[in-house]
């Protein structure tokens, strides 16, 4: 498996795929992988001559230092994970200096009002931060294929809105949330969760599937309502915000209405902050 940590080796390599006509996909991470990633994976696999995998932890999209310095790493978990899904995977892992020359700050964007909820309202830039790397990957690896978790939907849709604003020559694939066997959406954070912690945090799904299940017999404020009562049952759980939201606009919405919705939740469980959605209908 090559792994490269400078852009210009990377880029050789890639030059010389391309100039063989391979189509590319391509897989953005922050490490410390799950099955979740690996999912995106090996979709990549099936649909690409090549696939490139980064793995790097982007500073710009973090807006709590904290955060930042405490989260999940294991690059050599990591690389023996993608070298036993298959040896062909490229890697792309390199520093921040080989990234970000000069200040490490994230560029401006319009979002055309997809950041202006949820994720966007609580993690202040964060969004910035995480167009600012997938640009600045995008542009260099430019791979035909980009894999993207609705794990993070709000993110997906912010792409999908960067690709077509800064006309970037890939297209999205999306990729379905992957899940522990108790409905627990794998994340990178979890590893800081014990075990009971983790068992608790099953509420979110839970949360969501009550959502889907009542949103045609309840109005969507007593759903919210429910639900944050529920879970202040849990001393363990701090909802930050449960939203029901258009899929595509992603502006919060009061009543049912006929364009597709999701509910979409972010918690601390036990300090740690977690997030999950699902498509209602
Ligand atoms: P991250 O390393 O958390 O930045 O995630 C990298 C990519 O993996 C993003 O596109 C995520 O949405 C996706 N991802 C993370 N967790 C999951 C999951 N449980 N199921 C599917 N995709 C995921």
């Amino acid at each position: 498996m090559l792994v490269f940590r400078d852009i210009s080796t990377l880029q050789n390599h890639l030059r010389n795929l391309k100039n063989n006509n391979k189509i590319i996909g391509f897989v953005p991470t922050m490490g410390a992988l799950h099955k979740g990633h690996l999912s995106l994976v090996n979709k990549s696999i099936s649909q690409n001559d090549s696939t490139v995998v980064s793995i790097f932890i982007n500073p710009t999209q973090f807006n709590n230092v904290d955060d930042l310095k405490t989260y999940p790493s294991d690059i050599n978990k990591d690389l023996e994970l993608l070298r036993s899904i298959s040896d062909k995977i490229i890697v792309f892992n390199p520093e921040s200096d080989e990234l970000y020359s000069g200040d490490i700050k994230p560029d401006q964007f319009n979002f055309n009002e997809l950041d202006r909820y949820m994720e966007g309202e609580f993690r202040g830039n964060h969004f910035a931060g995480v167009a600012t790397v997938v640009s600045k990957l995008f542009s260099l690896i430019k791979a035909d294929y980009a894999y993207f978790g609705e794990k993070d939907f709000q993110q997906l849709r912010i792409i999908e809105n960067l690709i077509k604003e800064k006309k970037f020559k890939i297209k999205l694939i999306r990729c379905e949330t992957i899940r522990s066997e108790d409905g627990l959406a794998l994340s990178s954070r979890n590893n800081k969760l014990n075990f009971s912690s983790k068992k608790i945090a099953t509420n979110l799904f839970k949360a969501l599937n009550f959502a889907k299940e009542k949103i045609d017999v309840l109005c969507i404020d007593e759903i919210q309502q429910k639900i944050s009562d529920n879970l202040s049952n849990f001393k363990e759980i701090e909802l930050e915000y449960f939203v029901v939201a258009d899929e595509k606009n992603l502006k919060p919405i009061k009543h049912k209405q006929a364009e597709k919705c999701r509910a979409f939740i972010a918690a601390y469980i036990s300090g740690i902050r977690l997030i999950d959605n699902l498509k209602l209908y």
